[in-house]
C-alpha cells in the first residue's frame, strides 16, 4: 500500500504534464483499487476494524482468492477498459487502476523468485527448527521501509509453525542458530528481526 502511494504519485509527477488534471483520477483510481480487500473484509467478517483488516492481510497465507481483490480481476479491468474506450471521462480511473495491477504483477513474480532462491539455498528445511518437507515455506524477515526488495537473502525458510511464530511477533529459538540465512548476502543478526513478510 505505502509503496504503490510511493509509485503512483511518482508517475502521476511524470505524467502530469502529459495529462494535466486527469492524472488525479488515475492517481486516486491507482491507489484506490485496494479498498476492494477492505470490502471484502466487511462483507465476510462484518467487522470495521482495519487493524484487524491488516493482520489477517499480514497472516502467512493471507486469503489470496479472487474474492479479496475483485477490483484487480482482469474482468474488472477489462469491463473498465471497455468503458473508458468510449467514455474519455473513465480513462485516467482505467490508467490508475492498470498501472496498479501491472506493480502488483510485477511484485508478485520478483517475490516468487526470491522465494523459490532462499528454498533452494535453504535445501528445503526450516531454518528455525530443521524441519524439513514440502511445508517449509519462505518468510520475509526484512522489510524495507520504502520499495520492497526481493533478494533472497531477505527470506528465510520456515516451516508452518516457525513461520506462524514469525508472524505472531517471536520466532522460536535457533536450533541451529549457525545455519540460519547462511545465504550470500544475508547477515544472520536479522533473523531474530521476525517482522512480518
Ligand atoms: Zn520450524
Ligand atoms: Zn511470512
Amino acid at each position: 500500500m505505502r509503496d504503490h502511494v510511493a509509485l503512483s504519485t511518482a508517475g502521476a509527477a511524470v505524467l502530469a504534464p502529459l495529462l494535466g488534471w486527469q492524472v488525479l483520477p488515475a492517481w486516486a483510481a491507482s491507489i484506490l483499487i485496494d479498498v476492494d480487500h477492505y470490502l471484502w473484509f466487511l462483507a465476510r467478517r462484518r467487522r470495521l476494524s482495519p487493524r484487524a483488516a491488516i493482520r489477517l492481510f499480514n497472516q502467512p497465507d493471507p486469503p489470496g482468492q479472487w474474492g479479496t481483490r475483485s477490483l484487480h480481476h482482469p474482468a474488472a479491468l477489462l469491463a473498465v477498459g471497455l468503458v473508458a474506450a468510449r467514455l474519455r471521462r473513465l480513462r485516467p480511473l482505467a490508467l490508475g487502476m492498470g498501472f496498479h495491477v501491472a506493480l502488483d504483477t510485477y511484485h508478485r513474480r520478483q517475490l516468487r523468485a526470491g522465494r523459490e532462491e532462499a528454498l533452494r539455498r535453504a535445501g528445503h528445511s526450516c531454518q528455525r527448527c530443521g524441519h524439513q518437507g514440502e511445508d517449509v515455506g519462505a518468510h520475509q524477515w526484512r522489510q524495507r521501509l520504502l520499495l520492497p526488495s526481493h533478494r533472497a537473502g531477505e527470506f528465510i525458510a520456515l516451516c508452518p509453525t516457525c513461520h506462524r511464530a514469525a508472524h505472531e511477533g517471536g520466532l522460536p529459538p535457533a536450533r541451529r542458530a549457525g545455519a540460519a540465512v547462511s545465504g550470500k548476502g544475508g547477515g544472520s543478526a536479522g533473523v531474530t528481526d521476525g517482522r512480518p513478510g
